[in-house]
């Protein structure tokens, strides 16, 4: 892919995740990354979704150097960095920050996988990190460390989610069955004791997805 397609990835990431009420106003970000040559492609900080163009995405390089773009990066580019030093089976970052997932984090819960599409592209479960103030290199460290080598999404304590991919395609489909999956889990939790999948369906189900589903 060029340059000019991972910037048109970004934009268009962006107006889909406002679309689906993955986040409000300017808030979140998002970044893809060309794993030949390792640059980073961000948001521009504060900028509406709905109005940034290809020419707004700002290329960083693995030291968070300005490597093309005139827009300031996202606040958050520290984090989206982190994410890309740990995992590098990750090439795509999207961070949010929608309603039901919040809830969990305000309340520092975990959310399990208690749905199949969860546990099949997300992970076992996802943890609730710990806090640190938007912005600061800390919230990178804890929200790598909070997501871990397996699993693709993690929650920010009163703040939001961050939920990774191999493109951004999938980290788009994590963000949207982490916030349906966090919905379900609160208004299970709202009538009774919601039932979680063991730890052997989990994995039968992940190595479904790896091996077995979709066209040949
Ligand atoms: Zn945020």
């Amino acid at each position: 892919m060029t340059g000019k397609r991972y910037k048109e990835t970004v934009v268009a990431a962006g107006v889909t995740m406002l679309e689906e009420g993955l986040t409000v106003g300017t808030w979140g970000n998002i970044s893809v990354r060309d794993p030949e040559t390792g640059l980073v492609y961000i948001s521009p900080s504060g900028m509406d979704y709905r109005e940034i163009e290809p020419n707004d995405i700002v290329v960083l390089d693995n030291d968070l150097n300005i490597v093309d773009g005139a827009r300031v990066p996202s606040i958050e580019k520290e984090t989206h960095i982190a994410v890309y030093h740990s995992r590098p089976d990750v090439n795509a970052v999207v961070h949010t920050h929608p309603i039901y997932s919040t809830v969990l984090g305000v309340n520092g819960m975990d959310l399990p996988a208690i749905s199949e599409d969860f546990a099949q592209i997300v992970g076992d479960k996802i943890i609730c990190s710990i806090y640190a103030l938007p912005g600061t290199k800390e919230l990178g460290q804890n929200v790598a460390a909070g997501l871990g080598k397996e699993r693709n999404a993690v929650l920010l304590p009163n703040h939001g989610t961050l939920c990774v991919g191999e493109d951004m395609k999938t980290a788009l489909t994590v963000s949207h069955v982490v916030e349906k999956t966090a919905q379900i889990y609160i208004l299970a939790l709202s009538i009774g004791t919601p039932q979680l999948i063991s730890a052997e369906d989990i994995k039968a189900m992940q190595d479904y997805k790896k091996n077995k589903y979709g066209q040949r």
